[in-house]
């Protein structure tokens, strides 16, 4: 049996993605389900690959394969493919397997040639419709197929329309429509040097060829890398019989969504446009209706087009992003994908989903993206400055958000001024996908043209970012790098600020403010926390960012650094004292300078944080970074401390440290200075002491940092322990609290039996433990790091991603062993990793008890363990089993 390469619409259905590609399989499931969608057929994606095994050629069997094909579509619907009477005209669409929207064109119109033309004309009595056909297809085969340049048609499509001094192209005449034509063929015949090809046959190879082909171009490859979708996937190529929206005031074309994908509202939402063809709606040639107003033009197909959205739904249970065209006054469905949508909207229409019975709560879970919430948390603009900002103009409200920057007029201007730490805004008259690595780089995007399902539009919402779309009032000047709106004139550069959620523009910069979290965000959260079966605590050092990961929903602190307590204007002068002391006598006169500030610290973040549970890391980092480096600094702290400008230096150059990182620091400073991690455990004791006067019952956890060794451990917790007796001897009573250490040198890892006899916790410092592991800083890293993920020997930054392969073994270790020894070890993870969701899976799978991250990742940690904790359920992985 030879492979088959080829599939009729009715021969596949929905799960067969990866072979007939996403476009494929939707346009095989509704044909299946009855809908109206045109016959045609599915060349596959292994089609595809072997095109490229094959030398970029099509092989024999697969040309006669697809003739099958086109005689039986044929048959379906009495036409002949080369007939010059009553032409049956293809269609040809590239469909991947993942939607990438704007990557790869549509052939329409294709099998016509200077006959058929005619004879099309002849056959639906519309002379016009069959020119306008011709010259549709003449320019996407040329732009498509052969790569001329589509500026050349436009021009000459311009030209045409000035000549008849007329605004729309629906405003051109049969005649001037047969000219261009004409016109059109002489073109390519210029570009190529060639005739247009007239054998519907040569047309259809070349236009599938093209398709293979673009599955390669370079705009397609960004895409790919952006959204990580393997590229030996290969596309798929669907060619379908033609329905015309371009008959006339009966016909139409347009896109929609069966709900609002930048709100999640239950409504349809979309544009059409009468007497159009293709692309018409989302290129911004007119401005397109609302789909609302289909209701009133053609009553029965707005019905129709309604019950079909709604039937889609509940078939794929999910909001449907729509393709139709309307013939002479009938309704085809030429498309249909789950929409992309807003985080709010995804947010939204999963809840409504679930309270419509259409899904169950944990599908819901599942199918937001952790990272997507981003976009929920992060800030709105503020409300006293947006009132008196200058407002500019307004456009459509594309995709929401509130960004600020400079504004570039192109993607390599943004990319590059983005590069120099600038916030920028891409101001562009619409984006093509050329644009993409400059929005990529943008706060947000600006286009004069296009509307809420153009590229812009589209390609904003997906990646999340703020769009403001189709400001008509905005000319926007890419030559001259100028925007004109009214009497304004802004230059390159110049600071404006877009609202995504309404569409207004305002001149210069604008605050942001965090934003409120209510409503279908707070009923989603609390289904993720119902199943969620692992803690998520958050890193604050302070009472305000403490307060902040309450509202996100952490349940603890798992790392308070202390260091940062310090680095005010208030303390850092005691801090030096304390370092340039000469005598213990002297640092322990300038710790008790210190003392009840840190006290005082604690006592705070422990009110916020009530009786859940916080970790205090004691002092990290190494000594001199408290001191100051420059000339006139230390001149200043001399006098203040009544020391010589020498005396000062000669510390500062004694502290000094050729690899920091690696030196006197974490528990060594205490090793050698036992006095500062005692002034610091009394603090911590004697805060929860004062709460448990005033009623509040606190727990302290202590964590001794950076421990390689279980001795350097007891030496440093005997300290400790002394201290708190005395503390609690003086006060006349006592309460319970624990001390753990950070796992982060990878020496404790792998001694973790004997450290967890003397410890209560453990929590990875993944960010140390890394670079330890690597044997590379992560201040330096970055300059190589980038070297190695292109060359794919580190895929992706270990920094950003944990690396489970060798880090993760050494917490592997860790677990294992110091479980081994200390049964009721509590586990958790404090590293940059802790709101990472690959890394957060790992860490459940390891068992870990808590992940601790910034407060604004909470939110995506606690629906990343809900994902992990109903994956695990299916796939039954728990604990690591050893
Ligand atoms: P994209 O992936 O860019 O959306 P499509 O293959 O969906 O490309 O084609 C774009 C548009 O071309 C469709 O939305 C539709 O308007 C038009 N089109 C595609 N196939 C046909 C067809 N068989 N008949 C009429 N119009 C079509
Ligand atoms: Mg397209
Ligand atoms: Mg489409």
């Amino acid at each position: 049996m030879t492979k088959k390469y080829v599939y009729d619409f009715s021969e596949g259905n929905k799960d067969m993605r990866s072979l007939l590609g996403g476009k494929g399989a939707n346009l095989a499931e509704m044909t299946c389900l009855g809908l109206s969608v045109p016959p045609g057929f599915t060349i596959t994606t292994e089609a595809c690959n072997r095109y490229y095994e094959e030398n970029q050629s099509l092989w024999d069997e697969l040309l006669d394969e697809i003739n099958l094909h086109i005689s039986s579509t044929e048959e379906k619907l009495n036409k002949r493919f080369s007939d010059e009477d009553n032409p049956l005209l293809f269609s040809v669409r590239s469909g991947a397997v993942f939607s990438m929207p704007g990557m790869m064109d549509t052939i329409l119109n294709l099998g016509l040639n200077d006959k058929s033309v005619i004879g099309l004309a002849k056959s639906t009595e519309n002379k016009r419709f069959a020119y306008d056909s011709y010259r549709r297809f003449i320019q996407m085969f040329a732009d498509v197929a052969m790569e001329v340049p589509k500026v050349h048609f436009e021009t000459a499509l311009e030209n045409m329309k000035e000549k008849r001094n007329v605004e729309l192209d629906s405003d051109l005449n049969s005649e001037d429509l047969e000219e261009l034509v004409g016109t059109f063929k002489n073109i390519y015949k210029e570009e190529l040097n060639e005739e247009f090809p007239q054998d519907p046959l040569v047309q259809l190879k070349y236009a599938i060829e093209a398709v293979f082909r673009s599955w390669n171009n370079p705009r397609a490859e960004i895409y790919r890398k952006l959204h990580n979708i393997d590229s030996s996937l290969g596309t798929a190529v669907n060619v379908q019989s033609m329905v015309f929206g371009n008959m006339g005031d009966t016909s139409g074309t347009g896109v929609a969504f069966s709900r609002n994908p930048a709100t999640g509202e239950n409504k349809l939402f979309g544009e059409y446009l009468i007497n159009a063809q293709g692309e018409d709606v989302v290129a911004g040639i007119r401005t397109p209706e609302h789909i609302s107003t289909l209701h009133e033009i053609m009553p029965e197909v707005y019905d129709e087009f309604l019950s079909t959205a709604n039937k889609l739904e509940h078939h794929y249970k999910d909001m449907q992003d729509l393709e139709f065209t309307i013939e002479n006054g009938k309704l085809f469905i030429l498309q249909t994908r789950s929409g992309k949508r807003t985080a709010q909207a995804a947010l939204n229409v999963a809840v409504d989903l679930v309270k419509e019975g259409l899904i169950t709560k944990e599908e819901a879970i599942m199918r937001i993206e952790p990272n997507s919430l981003n976009q929920l948390l992060h800030p709105t603009f503020d409300t006293e400055q947006l009132e008196k900002a200058e407002i500019l103009s307004k456009g459509l409200a594309a995709s929401p958000g509130a960004a600020s920057g400079k504004i570039y007029f192109n993607a390599e201007d943004v990319v590059e001024a983005s590069k120099k730490g600038e916030k920028t805004i891409l101001v562009r008259q619409e984006t093509s996908p050329e644009d993409i690595e400059g929005m990529i780089s943008a706060q947000g995007i600006l286009t004069a043209r296009g509307g809420m399902t153009s590229h812009a539009a589209v390609v904003a919402r997906g990646m999340g970012k703020c769009c403001v779309a189709g400001a008509s009032e905005v000319m926007v000047d890419e030559s001259q790098k100028i925007v004109r709106c009214k009497d304004v004139i802004l230059k390159e550069g110049d600071t404006i600020s877009l609202n995504g959620n309404n569409g207004t523009i305002y001149i210069g910069n604008i605050d942001k403010v965090d934003p409120a979290l209510s409503g279908s965000f707070e009923t989603f959260m609390s289904w993720v926390d119902e199943v969620r079966d692992m803690k998520v605590r958050t890193n604050a050092d302070s009472p305000k960012d403490a307060a902040q990961a309450i509202k996100f929903g952490a349940e603890g602190i798992g790392l308070t650094r202390t260091e940062h307590m310090f680095f005010n204007e208030d303390r850092i002068p005691v801090v030096r004292e304390m370092i340039l002391s000469k005598t213990t006598e002297q640092r322990k006169n300038a710790l008790e300078k210190i003392r009840p500030m840190q006290e005082n610290d604690f006592y705070e973040i422990y009110k916020v944080m009530q009786e859940r549970p916080v970790t205090i890391r004691l002092l990290d980092p190494p000594l001199h970074e408290f001191l100051p480096t420059e000339k006139k600094d230390i001149e200043n702290l001399a006098k203040e401390m009544g020391l010589t400008y020498e005396e000062v230096n000669d510390t500062v150059r004694d502290l000094h440290e050729v690899n920091p990182m690696l030196g006197h620091r974490g528990c060594r400073l205490a090793v050698t200075y036992p006095e500062i991690y005692r002034m610091q455990a009394r603090a911590i004791i004697s805060a929860a002491l004062k709460h448990q006067k005033e009623g509040l019952n606190i727990v302290p956890e202590i964590m001794i940092p950076l421990v390689g060794d279980v001795k350097e451990l007891v030496y440093v917790k005997n300290e400790i322990i002394e201290e708190i007796n005395l503390v609690f001897e003086e006060n006349s009573s006592s309460l319970e609290y624990h001390i753990g250490t950070m796992i982060e040198v990878p020496r404790a890892a792998l001694l973790a039996d004997e450290i967890a006899k003397e410890a209560d916790f453990f929590s990875f410092g993944t960010n140390d433990m890394t670079q330890m592991a690597f044997g590379f800083s992560r201040d330096d890293a970055g300059k190589f790091l980038g070297e190695y993920e292109e060359k794919k020997i580190y895929p992706r930054s270990p920094f950003e991603t944990l690396d489970q392969k060798g880090v993760g073994k050494l917490m592997e270790i860790a677990v294992s062993e110091g479980k081994k020894s200390n049964d009721k070890l509590h586990l958790g993870i404090c590293g940059e990793h802790g709101g990472e969701p690959s890394s957060i899976e790992f860490c459940y799978k390891l068992g870990l008890d808590y992940v601790s991250c910034s407060p604004y990742r909470v939110p995506i940690a606690r629906l990343t363990v809900a994902q992990t904790t109903i994956k695990s359920k299916n796939e039954n992985y728990g604990h690591i089993d050893k």
